[in-house]
């Protein structure tokens, strides 16, 4: 690139007295073109048009079912009537899993229905269902202290309540009882694991989520209960009483199947080679429509990279919006996207993903080489004003891209408010009602900022190449 749309020398005069300070011609033009860049995305309804079009025309897109494969050609089509330069899909092999039906009932000392769903991957249960009584603990590490004396045979019930935070730091103590339960519990003899939902919510609908078996012990189903009935089983057994539940499910393999992470770019005008990749997952859950994850992710980073186009031409780097395959089945997709490209991540010169839900963002976190964080602060100045302060230099960029820093690629995460998101996360509940157009397009801006500043500045936040290639 030729000119530089500014000068970070004089990002040091925050540091200086201000009124020492004048900004340049050149620097006061970005400033204007991120304002007005901010402000149109602000305006636009594009990323709700986008999420209302993907929960509405397609639907629940769990990883390899028909839903999915709609949602691929969705993706495309998409990105060819937004007109970006370059639409492509790439296969990624997914795992395909269903849930079938999901019934439990409390059959003593009372009578009840209990409202539950199957984590994802879970087998199912014997036909005709298991009958035997419950065993609770208050969670995964209580579980792993236990005797097989107490457990053998029986219902293992992890009833380890999340959480509510804005930052979602409620969820990383609890999910570790979804992913590892029925590990943990058929070491202890159990025949079935059921969680209390990963979720801050009160309602009747269960949270799925994926979870994993261990080759080293048996293969038991694995649930999750709704808070209300969660509460409701731990009432009966907190006054002492022996529970029986009575369990089916219908879950089921189907095998290996082709899905696709979709990619769109804008090419850069000058530096077409160089990338900055925002993205979003393109699958979901199979129970909601997938509005808050990712459907809101994927308008987002779309919406974003077309306002850029619209507003301020064409990039000088490439864009590079890219949906991917599987992630809720252990992020496929981006696996696959990395190994695939490995020759040129070190042409990325960011990498963001959008993948908690539609809440208002409040912080960018960076993890730029030290010396290039000054370089962004025209970009900083500009997210101050649409309520985004600046953080930390320690950022993990997101799910799908959190791998991509082992190899040098910087990333940044846009932190969403996600007080709410945690009630609807993963259960049928999660559809287009709960995404906030407004907060919707405050997102849109951002990573418009983000994407437009990270493309047309000569901002380079890469490591410096190591320097030695044999260190033990
Ligand atoms: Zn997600």
């Amino acid at each position: 690139m030729k000119a530089a749309l500014f000068s970070p020398t004089l990002a040091l005069c925050s540091a200086l007295l201000l009124s020492a300070c004048t900004s340049t011609p050149q620097q006061s033009a970005v400033s204007a073109d991120l304002a007005r860049l901010s402000d149109s995305a602000l305006k636009s309804e594009l990323a709700y048009d986008v999420v209302k079009s993907l929960t509405v025309e397609v639907g629940p897109r769990i990883a390899g079912s028909e839903g999915d494969k709609r949602a691929v050609a969705w993706a495309e089509e998409k990105f060819k009537a937004l007109g970006f330069d370059k639409v492509y899909k790439e296969p990624v092999r997914v795992r395909n899993w269903s849930r079938g039906i999901a019934d439990a009932k409390v059959i003593a000392p009372y009578q009840q229905k209990l409202f539950i769903t199957a984590l994802g991957g879970s087998v199912a249960t014997p036909e005709g269902g298991l009958i035997t009584q419950v065993v609770m603990f208050d969670s995964l590490a209580s579980l792993k202290q236990a005797d097989a004396a107490q457990t053998h045979d029986k219902i293992v019930f992890i009833n380890q309540r999340m959480q509510r935070d804005r930052a979602g730091k409620g969820y990383g103590p609890v999910v570790i009882g979804r992913s590892q339960g029925a590990i943990e519990a058929a070491k202890l003899g159990a025949k079935a694991v059921l969680i209390r939902s990963v979720g801050t919510d009160n309602s009747r609908f269960a949270h799925t989520g994926v979870m994993q078996y261990s080759d080293d012990v048996e293969k038991i189903p694995a649930g999750a209960l709704s808070n209300a009935d969660a509460d409701n089983l731990q009432a009966m057994l907190d006054a002492g009483k022996d529970v029986t539940l009575a369990v089916e499910m219908r879950a089921k393999e189907h095998g290996w199947q082709t899905s696709y992470n979709v990619i769109g770019e804008f090419t850069g005008s000058e530096s077409p080679e160089e990338i900055v990749l925002i993205g979003a997952h393109l699958d979901s859950w199979d129970e909601g429509t997938g509005a808050l994850d990712d459907g809101a992710g994927v308008g987002i980073v779309t919406g974003a990279a077309k306002i850029i186009k619209n507003v301020m031409g064409q990039p000088k780097r490439t864009i590079r919006v890219v949906l991917y395959a599987s992630e809720e089945f252990g992020l496929t997709g981006a696996q696959e996207y990395t190994r695939k490209h490995k020759a040129e991540l070190s042409n990325i010169i960011v990498a963001a993903e959008s993948d908690f839900g539609a809440g208002e963002i409040y912080q960018i976190d960076t993890l730029f080489a030290p010396s290039a964080v000054q370089q962004a602060n025209p970009l900083f100045e500009a997210l101050e004003n649409i309520g985004v302060t600046q953080g930390h230099n320690q950022a993990g960029g997101g799910p799908d891209v959190s791998m991509l820093p082992k190899y040098g690629v910087p990333v940044v995460s846009l932190l969403q408010d996600g007080t709410y998101y945690f009630d609807y996360h993963h259960t049928a509940n999660d559809t287009l009602d709960k995404v906030d157009p407004k907060a919707l397009a405050q997102n849109q801006a951002a990573y418009a900022l983000l994407a437009y500043f990270m493309a047309n500045s000569e901002i380079d936040t890469r490591p410096a190449p190591a320097k030695t290639t044999n260190s033990h």
